[in-house]
């Protein structure tokens, strides 16, 4: 772990909990780095650098999460490196509150553990055009707001949190998505990547992630089933959270909770969009149905 992979011609990667990319930008060795880890791995992801005699010039974030962009100020303050990320992302990056109250919904209430989500405001990132050249971003929605993907020009192509591994979708079942019908658009993307090589951050380096996406793309299907199942009377967002918790048999924290939530409401939402769910209010409660229940009801 956290060696320095050659992939093709200028471009690496440094294997993590978070793979991060590497591209290296001239002959004087200053390099683009992809994602830097948590706070906790900047000053690894440094030396790793500085072992291979490399100078970063730009840490470009796929998003603002913690995973992802964790080291940015102590990165920023070692090498003096730009930041760049795409406009939302900057948003996040710049306020480490907005994210927690973004997925509560509300002012957070302080049972949650704020270093999981603390990303320390930042005041100097730039926009996605001063991306260096031999660099290309393009979006990939779903996971987070803003999040982007990078491509190389080599043809090697980073894909953030767009898809995760087999073996994290089997034992979280439901991993935080923003936008339900986003994520399968991103899947469809990447799927279309393949014979590239392809660098997630939480799965193994491939050029072929089809069994992947289909594992994920099928666990998003089953999870529909499950919600539209249990929709046969109508409920409140809440607790088809505590439904899905319960059929999943995952174990209960704030964090926890809170990714979840926000990512089944989510799920109420494009069951909406795609007409299968309903929604109305019953006794001031915002309740949901099956669209096939409701239509037995009324
Ligand atoms: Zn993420």
């Amino acid at each position: 772990m956290y060696d320095l992979h050659h992939l093709k011609g200028r471009t690496y990667y440094i294997d993590g909990p978070t793979n991060c990319g590497v591209y290296i930008l001239n002959d004087d060795n200053e390099c683009v780095l992809i994602d830097c880890g948590t706070a906790l791995e900047g000053p690894i992801i440094e030396t790793v650098l500085r072992r291979n005699k490399l100078k970063l010039k730009y840490l470009v974030n796929t998003h603002s999460h913690a995973d992802h962009s964790g080291s940015n100020v102590y990165l920023m303050k070692m090498t003096g490196c730009t930041v760049i990320a795409s406009k939302i992302e900057r948003a996040f990056l710049r306020d480490s509150k907005l994210d927690i109250g973004f997925l509560y919904g509300g002012y957070p209430i302080d049972e949650f553990d704020t270093k999981l989500m603390h990303i320390d405001d930042q005041k100097e990132i730039y926009a996605l055009e001063q991306l260096p050249e031999g660099l290309r971003s393009f979006k990939l929605p779903g996971h987070h707001y803003g999040q982007i993907g990078i491509r190389t020009s080599d043809g090697v192509y980073f894909i953030a949190d767009s898809v995760v591994s087999t073996e994290l979708v089997a034992k979280s079942h439901v991993v935080l998505i923003y936008d339900i019908q986003g994520y399968l658009d991103s899947l469809d993307y990447v799927e279309e990547l393949k014979g590239n090589i392809i660098v997630p951050a939480h799965a193994d380096v491939s050029t072929d992630l089809t069994e992947t996406i289909e594992f994920s793309r099928n666990k998003i299907h089953e999870i529909c089933d499950v919600i539209i199942d249990y929709l046969s009377k109508e409920h409140t967002a809440e607790e088809v959270t505590a439904h899905i918790f319960e059929h999943y048999n995952l174990r209960i924290s704030y964090n926890k909770y809170m990714l979840i939530m926000a990512t089944i409401r989510s799920y109420l939402s494009y069951l909406g969009h795609e007409r299968k769910v309903k929604n109305y209010f019953k006794d001031n409660k915002l309740v949901f149905i099956s669209m096939e229940a409701f239509e037995d009801k009324f």
